[in-house]
């Protein structure tokens, strides 16, 4: 059967990273009999350059259609003296909201070549494998009232903080559900003790858990407490979960514990409708416009969020740990880019990465067939 994949490639580096992703898929979807058929669409800056909008209805129609989507980065200072309400941002944003992708899913695991590059010492962060999973479609970026005012001759700006109970209990569940299939540990991260919604947060992850997940071992934690222990003792982790605005923030601090935001992909999910489940892949990095066009980014992320859609929206899962295994092979062959360089590595750029891995997934598929 044909799965329809649709590639936003967005600004920066995206175009960059997302084609040796593209690589990576055609050369699954040749040896796993898997038929997937690629479309693209544009969104964020290249999208507001071409049509006036980062966020263009045809690419809206185009991801509904689609059994997967995914995204490189949006962004840029081209961009950032726009309005906010055509900022590449707004694409992404809007992407999310329109498509329910509620539930965002970042792994940060360590590979076993790269525990010297991390700035923690290696015995902490060695087999690391936590799973962070952010709400991602309500909290304070879209709680109304927002903007900047005028209230007695000074400029204030606003905010807002909102959850409702069900919006809670949904993301519960997926990371109840994700730590069920992992070490059974989930720990839930708020600011109970100042702010209500998330003290509403707390009641409703624990009223979830203790009427349908009594097996699962339910921790809370307030989020200045959770960013110092990530750094801390972070292998204490399993599942983490948590809003929108600390799961930023978390999910880029639990970023560098493993080396470089160059690594970390990502999973964004809504709902299942009719046995489809909408969802985008992407990495956790932005654009990079600091490196964009030199072919020197590290598309790592973008094939390991490529390996997440094969195990998530296609139940590929051998395949995945095949990508999985492929990219750990090469960082143990001792090929980095930059951003993950090492003393006495060979530097590479964007396409020898993908070339390589590529080359390590036809050893390891033809090692594999010969094992059977
Ligand atoms: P960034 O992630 O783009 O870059 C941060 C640093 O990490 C830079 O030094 C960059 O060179 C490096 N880096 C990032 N990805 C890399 C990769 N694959 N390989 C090698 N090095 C990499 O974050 P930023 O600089 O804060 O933001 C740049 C732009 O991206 C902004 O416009 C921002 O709004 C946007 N942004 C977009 C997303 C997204 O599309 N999901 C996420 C974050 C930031």
């Amino acid at each position: 059967m044909t799965k329809n994949i649709l590639l936003l490639a967005g600004d920066g580096i995206g175009p960059e990273v997302v084609a040796e992703a593209v690589r990576v898929l055609k050369w699954v979807g040749a040896h796993a009999g898997t038929s997937f058929h690629f479309d693209e669409a544009l969104i964020g800056g290249s999208a507001y350059d071409a049509v006036g909008t980062p966020f263009p209805a045809e690419t809206l129609s185009k991801a509904k259609a689609a059994d997967a989507i995914l995204l490189g980065a949006v962004g840029g200072p081209k961009w950032e003296s726009l309005d906010y309400s055509v900022r590449p941002e707004r694409g992404l944003l809007g992407i999310r909201k329109e498509l329910d992708l509620f539930a965002n899913l970042r792994p940060a695991m360590c590979f076993a070549p790269l525990a010297d590059a991390s700035s923690l010492k290696p015995e902490i962060i060695s087999g690391l494998d936590i799973m962070i999973v952010r709400e991602l479609t309500g909290d304070i970026y879209f709680g109304q009232p927002r903007g900047v005012t005028m209230e007695n001759s000074h400029r204030v700006g606003r905010n807002t903080m909102v959850y409702a109970d069900w919006e809670v209990q949904r993301i519960a569940r997926i990371a109840l559900d994700l730590a069920r299939v992992r070490g059974k540990k989930l720990c839930s991260v708020d600011k109970a003790n100042v702010l209500e919604a998330t003290e509403m947060w707390r009641e409703e992850v624990q009223k979830i858990r203790d009427a349908e997940y009594t097996d699962i071992e339910l921790s809370h934690m307030y989020v200045d407490n959770a960013a110092m222990q990530l750094v801390r003792a972070p292998k204490q982790f399993d599942v983490m979960v948590t809003g929108n605005i600390f799961g930023d923030i978390l999910s880029d601090c639990a970023a560098m514990l493993t080396g470089s935001l160059g690594m970390l992909p990502s999973a964004s999910l809504g709902s299942e409708t009719g046995g489809k489940r909408a969802a985008l892949y992407e990495p956790v990095h932005g654009s990079a416009p600091d490196i964009t066009g030199r072919g020197i980014a590290n598309p790592v992320a973008t094939i390991l969020s490529a390996a997440m859609m094969l195990r998530y929206s296609f139940n590929l899962h051998a395949q995945a740990k095949l990508v999985e295994d492929a990219i750990n092979a090469v960082l143990a062959d001792g090929l980095r880019t930059g951003d993950i360089m090492q003393a006495g590595a060979r530097h590479v750029g964007t396409k020898e990465m993908g070339d390589a891995i590529l080359a390590k997934l036809d050893t390891l598929s033809s090692t594999q067939r010969g094992a059977a």
